[in-house]
């Protein structure tokens, strides 16, 4: 199963006619789905078998799935599906696919329950089209109840339905963002006299009143870090309660919590670890030395005497907020150290709580490195596709931005960098993978060809990645030889290899001496970066070492742009091979000496000596 569909699981698909299950079998391989059918299909390899009424069954699955998968009509699955709805904030995603596999449709839950998103992959993978029909998606914006996503933003209170309905009906909507990251543009901002809606971005929690005309919404990045020193035995319960009461008395919203910090002494705190594991927060922990260094406001002797340490709570708070010590720490306390008690539970806690710039997105990222071939659409892999799709985040030089731009969604965050930043390029997503975004870094052709995925690579292992997170999946592309060989027939039957004359990051004796060790050889051979606007001797001399070894009448082929709108194709010769143009755009083949052109073909045979008798059949 492909991680791209993470997010999704667990899934269930449902088919109850053969085509129907032939259809869904793969596509339950690619996303991880259980496959459900009727007894009469039992035959079908890896599926489930319901018995009665689909209509129970569907009802037994429906609390335990996030995802349904119906090829059914779509009358049947609204009749089925019907009695179980409840609320777009509960519901699971619910999509129907036509038996023919032509559409894909998304039909309930499709912002929270992220059926749109799970329908655009689909149609990627089956090669379908998708039927979205949620308004924000014609007006190019992500839904007003998702922008905050891929960045673990919490939804708050408010008018969701009515701030929605302003965007769909077109209307100015004002965005007020007091914390989080600001990656995602969003579109619709506006001044508070002509908004018909309200966004705000913050961790204080507000409270709208419910006579107000003004529909409004609260999203809440996580950027508050509370600060806990509790003493040993406190109970989960007299720690919520600290907790919720900070958070009341403050106007934060509990949802705008990032995390829990303390001193490393309370790892095993069982009530901390409760509260954590319930809430699902994670617990950091410092050393007393560590939280030494840090200035608070509240220090004390007795707790310094106690735990090396004069300040608990403040200082792992700031210290958390500011992700690590550094030289001076920046985040300053919002709420000073604050201390509870209870008769009726254990214990006693302290709490404090500091705000970080960046939110923590609560999400392991992704880097996915792909590859999209030479240019046309149709000449990516639908893996390829669905990864552009999923990703949070495209990074990449903007030439190919642009060739993919119809693969691209609203709610994503586009990074078009200059053709000459890769190193930056590579960093960059891997600082927005480490954050918790899925990262598309694309590359033309094949990205582990002269292609970003080495960068991207070299660079985590370099920052001493242990191999897993960020996890990373790699999708082949066509590269340009393969694409550049097809345009003119089979000019690498034999064997081959790939040489770029760019010295930027080789240097030349190396490129020359493969030039000479290929030529010698007998390697078909397809140069890839063969001149640049200040690097043009280099084609000529690699030409010069071919003639060593080879024919001047040698064929070559010079295909540029390959499919491309600006296509252009060359057959020539070694000979001649500088009187046509070369550019960076252009990859040059230089065939083996059995290699000949019939007309506007180029063949190279599939044998030597002109007999097939050593290519072992087809
Ligand atoms: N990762 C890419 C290669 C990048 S290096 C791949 O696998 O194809 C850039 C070089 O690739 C260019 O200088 C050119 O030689 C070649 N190239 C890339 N796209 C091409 C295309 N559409 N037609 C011809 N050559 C191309």
């Amino acid at each position: 199963m492909s991680q791209l569909f993470q997010d999704f699981q667990p899934i269930v698909a449902i088919a109850t006619t053969p085509t129907a299950a032939k259809k869904l079998q793969p596509l339950c391989q690619a996303t991880g789905a259980t496959l459900w059918v009727p007894e009469s299909l039992r035959d079908f390899e890896s599926v489930e078998v319901y018995t009665g009424s689909l209509k129970t069954h569907v009802a037994a699955l429906w609390q335990q799935n996030r995802a349904f998968i119906f090829c059914l009509a779509t009358g049947a699955v609204v009749r089925l599906i019907a009695p179980l709805l409840e609320d777009k904030s509960r519901d699971p995603a619910v999509i129907v696919i036509d038996e023919k596999g032509q559409f894909v449709i998304s039909l309930c839950s499709g912002h929270q329950g992220k059926a749109d998103q799970l329908a655009r992959l689909i149609a990627h993978q089956l090669d379908a089209t998708p039927i979205l029909t949620g308004a924000s998606t014609a007006l190019g914006f992500p839904g007003v109840d998702i922008l905050g996503v891929p960045f673990g933003w919490q939804r708050g209170e408010g008018d969701w339905t009515g701030v929605s309905a302003a965007v769909a009906r077109g209307e100015e909507v004002e965005v007020i963002q007091e914390a989080g990251s600001t990656l995602l543009q969003v579109a619709t901002s506006a001044t508070s006299s002509v908004a018909r809606g309200r966004i705000w971005i913050s961790p204080t929690r507000r409270q709208f009143l419910p006579e107000s005309k003004l529909p409004e919404v609260q999203w809440h990045p996580r950027v508050l870090w509370v600060g806990i020193g509790c003493e040993r035995g406190t109970s989960k319960e007299l720690i919520e309660t600290a907790i919720g009461e900070v958070c009341r008395s403050n106007n934060l919203a509990e949802k705008a919590i990032a995390g829990i910090a303390t001193i490393d002494l309370k790892a095993d705190e069982v009530g901390l670890v409760e509260f954590c594991q319930e809430r699902n927060l994670p617990l950091r922990t410092f050393s007393a030395e560590v939280l030494r260094m840090v200035n608070v406001p509240t220090p004390s002797t007795v707790v310094d005497k106690e735990v090396g340490t004069p300040s608990v709570a403040e200082a792992a708070a700031i210290v958390a907020a500011n992700g690590d010590v550094g030289e001076q720490c920046l985040a300053p306390l919002l709420v000073k150290k604050q201390i509870f008690k209870s008769e009726n539970q254990p214990g006693a806690v302290t709490v404090a709580i500091a705000q970080s710039q960046l939110e923590y997105t609560g999400r392991i990222g992704q880097l996915l490195l792909i590859g999209t071939g030479p240019g046309q659409l149709n000449q990516i892999t639908p893996a390829a596709q669905t990864a552009v799709a999923a990703a949070d985040a495209v990074i990449g030089y903007s030439l190919y931005i642009d060739l993919i731009a119809p693969l691209l969604h609203p709610g994503q965050i586009i990074e078009a960098l200059p053709i000459t930043q890769e190193r930056q390029r590579a960093k960059r997503a891997i600082e927005l993978a480490q954050w918790g975004l899925t990262v598309a870094v694309v590359s033309s052709g094949d990205c582990g060809i002269y292609g970003m995925a080495g960068l991207v690579l070299e660079e985590l292992r370099a920052q001493g990645w242990d191999g897993k997170i960020p996890g990373v999946q790699v999708f082949p592309g066509i590269t340009a030889l393969q694409a550049a060989a097809s345009r003119v027939g089979a000019p690498l039957m034999h064997d081959f290899c790939a040489i770029s004359l760019s010295d930027l990051l080789t240097p030349w004796e190396m490129i020359e001496k493969r030039l000479r060790a290929a030529a010698q050889a007998d390697f078909v051979t397809a140069l890839y970066n063969p001149r640049s606007q200040t690097r043009t001797q280099q084609i000529g001399t690699a030409r010069d070492i071919f003639l060593q070894y080879r024919d001047p009448n040698t064929p070559v082929a010079l295909v540029r742009s390959a499919y491309r709108q600006d296509e252009q194709i060359t057959l020539t010769t070694l000979e001649k091979l500088l009187d046509t143009p070369i550019d960076m755009l252009t990859t040059v083949l230089i065939g083996n000496q059995s290699t000949r052109t019939h007309g506007d073909w180029m063949i190279t045979p599939r044998g030597y000596l002109g007999f097939d008798s050593e290519s072992g059949g087809s």
